[in-house]
């Protein structure tokens, strides 16, 4: 079994840049891409403000943290980093736009490498449809916000991944300081089948006016011990984020509790989409 070290990650936002982080971390190469140059610039600042940052903490020292971030690069294309053995996708939640990425992946990436997505909701087998022969090296590899501090990646075995796919998987999520969980290829896995509903239902709450935002979250954290109430934790997913996931949930579960609240429907179209756009159920100054 070749031992994979380096990441291509496709897709440089919130957890694309996280992933990027993570593996230069870990003293792998790191090829960042997006379509969108303004993502690559943003990754780019973020990748440079976390390991100062760590170097403030006398978590690394400033030799460390130059050899870290020289091993990221940032490309608009994918075959800048075909030598990658895995590709991460970390795209928008949208399974047209994967299943074209995947589409290109396989036409870019030799076939020993690895081709991850951390879709948080999509099937993994119709990802590895849209790829073809090649689906046993498609694998779902779940990472959590914010990366370089949550343990968590679910990984996601769809109809045609093979177990070698599995295996080298769970061996990178280790490297990466990672505990890898297996889930089953269900909208949603475990993670956002439970936790999707429940922000879901507070924005139900505060739409009737059960209660304010703040006291929901206050709520939840107090009395079910929350770290972080379901109402805050949304607008850092992303409300966008959200409602995609929860789309998703809806088609392919087939039942009308997983429809997006109106409310959440209503601030997704008016642009506030949380921590990443300044605003969403709260003001986020940035
Ligand atoms: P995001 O909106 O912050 O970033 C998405 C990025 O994808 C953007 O930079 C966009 O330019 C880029 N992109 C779109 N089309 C592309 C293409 N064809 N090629 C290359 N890049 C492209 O989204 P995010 O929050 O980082 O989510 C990315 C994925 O991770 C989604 O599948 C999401 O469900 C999943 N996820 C999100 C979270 C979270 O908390 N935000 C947690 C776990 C998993």
């Amino acid at each position: 079994m070749n031992r994979i070290e380096g990441v291509a990650v496709i897709g440089a936002g919130t957890m694309g840049s996280g992933i990027a982080y993570v593996a230069a971390q870990a003293g792998m190469r790191a090829w960042q891409i997006d379509v969108a140059p303004a993502q690559l610039e943003r990754a780019r600042e973020y990748h440079a403000k976390t390991a100062s940052r760590s170097v403030e903490k006398g978590r690394m020292s400033s030799t460390e943290s130059d050899a870290l971030l020289s091993r990221i690069t940032y490309h608009g294309s994918m075959a800048q980093g075909a030598a990658a053995g895995l590709a991460v996708e970390a795209a928008t939640e949208n399974p047209e736009i994967k299943r074209r990425i995947f589409e290109e992946m396989a036409r870019t990436f030799p076939e020993s490498t690895v081709l991850a997505t951390n879709t948080s909701s999509i099937s993994i087998t119709s990802i590895g449809a849209a790829v073809g022969p090649g689906a046993d090296r498609v694998v779902g590899m779940h990472f959590f916000n914010p990366v370089p501090v949550m343990k968590l990646v679910e990984v996601i075995r769809g109809l045609m991944t093979s177990d070698e796919t599995v295996a080298r998987t769970v061996a990178v999520a280790e490297r990466l300081g990672k505990v890898p969980i297996p889930a089953h290829d269900r909208a949603g896995f475990v993670s956002n089948r439970v936790l999707m509903p429940m922000i879901n239902e507070a924005f139900y709450a505060w739409m009737e006016g059960v209660a304010e935002p703040k006291h929901i979250d206050e709520i939840m954290k107090l009395g079910c011990n929350f770290p972080m109430g379901p109402l805050r934790l949304a607008d850092f997913i992303g409300l966008d984020v959200c409602h995609d996931i929860l789309m998703v949930l809806f088609r392919e579960l087939g039942q009308d509790r997983y429809f997006p609240c109106p409310l959440l429907r209503q601030l997704v179209t008016a642009g506030r989409l949380g921590d990443k756009s300044g605003g969403g159920v709260y003001d986020h100054p940035q």
